[in-house]
């Protein structure tokens, strides 16, 4: 070992991302002081507390409905689409002029990698909104009718995962089709909301048209039951969308919910196994395994499962974990403890139910929350680790013999966010995708994020698309 060269530390400064001790909620285009009790918002790589922030009442999400109404009525409902999008394009120019400090903020409120937030999360956020601007004066052009018409008010909750880019997904498309928009944030990671806020003020937004509410699940539910709101996105876990579901039931709300997964990724013998080791760790070690498309049970033909494994042990051994804001870091932190210990049971359960456990020898950081790579073999799909989502970085490996059994196996889920098909052919990459039951089917790839593709699932993965002209439809009245 002794001729392998160590990485130097090449840690981005924390300094860019323009720390502040207090955040204040954004209600009606100003940032006041919530009446709720303040949260502390923590560096789940360090467990030191970054901020304080501000959280809203019941009252306030009340004021912010009302505002939002207002907004919509008076402004935001009835300017031109090509008035809307000159704001939409501001507010997509200048998340890319401070793309830079969002990233670092991203890593250290989440613990994602920066070369994550960097390279996919915030550009990613940015073409949201160009995407969508573009939509704003064409919205008779989608295939909805000569005229398609807004909601009104969208009350929307997002997970921690991908803070900046999950507002981004809800924000953009509701602007862009006249909508308005009370936003709450998660719990862990309101920081980067917060400084979108503040985009959206400069970006002279008319008041009341985007307001950001952080706050716990309470809020969230008081702002999904709020009888002022028109129509709610939900993105989060399967068990909170149930609920939302059923609150919202009879009350004529318009909902989309993009919930859990559990995806296969599918490795045929013909596949370039090199290239597919490539996805299989983009695909569930990306975002430390916190994505609900992740491809979190393999699949793999039994003629090269043993090769498979071989080579991925080895790749993922190769992996850096550890500080998110150096750029050679492949895994970072795990967002808090709470996800730490589901995982951790998750794990348990996987060894007690007779798996094989391979993790990975990186060293752990003494400080923090975080999880070694972790690759379970031998997994029948009776096992709590190939239904449940782990949520975290921990595949799990089944394997298969003819090109049926694959996808008897693929589909034997209650979830269907997303699937990966790996093979040489042409034609078998089309007959499995045929009959995979998910939303979004990656061949040869993984974890392709674009926002003219339409996003979203089947079954107990949610209902309703985002991205692209689909993704419309849930903002407009059709
Ligand atoms: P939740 O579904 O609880 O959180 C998602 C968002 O919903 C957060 O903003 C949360 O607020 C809010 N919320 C919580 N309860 C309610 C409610 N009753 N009504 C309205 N909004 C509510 O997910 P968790 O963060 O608890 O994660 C648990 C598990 O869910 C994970 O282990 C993972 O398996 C899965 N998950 C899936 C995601 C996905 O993208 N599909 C994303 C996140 C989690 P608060 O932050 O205060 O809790």
């Amino acid at each position: 070992m002794s001729d392998i060269w160590e990485y130097a530390p090449a840690p981005e400064s924390r300094e860019i991302a323009n720390l502040r001790p207090n955040y204040r909620m954004f209600l009606d285009g100003e940032f006041v002081e919530g009446a709720g009790e303040p949260l502390k918002t923590v560096n789940p790589a360090t467990e030191e507390v970054l901020a304080e922030v501000s959280t809203a009442a019941p009252s306030d999400v009340d004021r912010a409905v009302k505002a939002a109404r207002r907004s919509y009525e008076r402004v935001w409902g009835k300017m031109p689409g090509a008035e809307r999008a000159k704001y939409i394009y501001r507010i997509a120019r200048m998340i890319a002029e401070r793309s830079r400090e969002l990233a670092v903020l991203e890593s250290l409120d989440n613990g994602k990698p920066i070369k994550e937030s960097r390279d996919v999360d915030v550009p990613t956020a940015s073409a949201h909104f160009f995407y969508h601007a573009g939509w704003a004066d064409k919205l008779g052009y989608a295939g909805l009718g000569p005229d398609p018409r807004p909601l009104g008010v969208a009350g929307q909750v997002i997970p921690w995962n991908f803070p900046l880019m999950m507002a981004a997904w809800k924000i953009a498309p509701a602007l862009a089709c006249g909508n308005t928009v009370v936003l709450k944030p998660a719990e862990t990671t309101p920081l980067t909301a917060l400084v979108l806020a503040e985009i959206i003020q400069q970006a002279d937004l008319p008041p009341g048209v985007v307001n950001i509410l952080p706050g716990a699940g309470d809020i969230g539910a008081e702002l999904v039951n709020h009888p002022g709101v028109d129509k709610i996105a939900f993105t989060g876990s399967t068990d909170v969308g149930k609920l939302i579901q059923r609150s919202l039931a009879g009350s004529g709300k318009k909902l989309t919910l993009e919930l859990g997964g559990k995806a296969a990724n599918i490795v045929f013998d013909d596949a370039p196994l090199d290239q597919a080791v490539e996805g299989i760790v983009n695909g569930i070690f990306f975002n430390q395994g916190h994505v609900c498309c992740a491809g979190s049970r393999m699949l793999v033909q039994e003629s090269v499962a043993d090769e498979l494994l071989d080579k991925l042990h080895t790749r993922v051994s190769t992996l850096r974990l550890g500080d998110p804001l150096d750029k050679n870091t492949d895994v970072g932190a795990i967002n808090s403890r709470e996800q730490l210990d589901r995982i951790n049971e998750l794990v348990d359960a996987g060894e007690n139910e007779g798996a094989t456990r391979w993790t990975s020898p990186c060293p752990l950081p003494e400080k923090g929350f975080f999880f070694a790579p972790t690759v379970f073999a031998d997994v029948s799909q009776a096992m709590r680790i190939a239904r449940e989502e782990i949520f975290g970085p921990v595949l799990s490996v089944l394997t298969f013999r003819t090109p049926e059994e694959a996808v008897a196996k693929a589909n034997n889920t209650p979830y269907g966010l997303s699937a990966g098909i790996w093979t040489e052919k042409g034609s078998r990459i089309l007959w499995a995708a045929d009959r995979m039951r998910a939303g979004v089917v990656w061949a040869n790839t993984f974890n392709r994020f674009d926002p003219t593709a339409p996003f979203g699932g089947y079954q107990e993965s949610g209902f309703g698309r985002e991205g692209g002209r689909t993704g419309l439809e849930a903002y407009l009245d059709v």
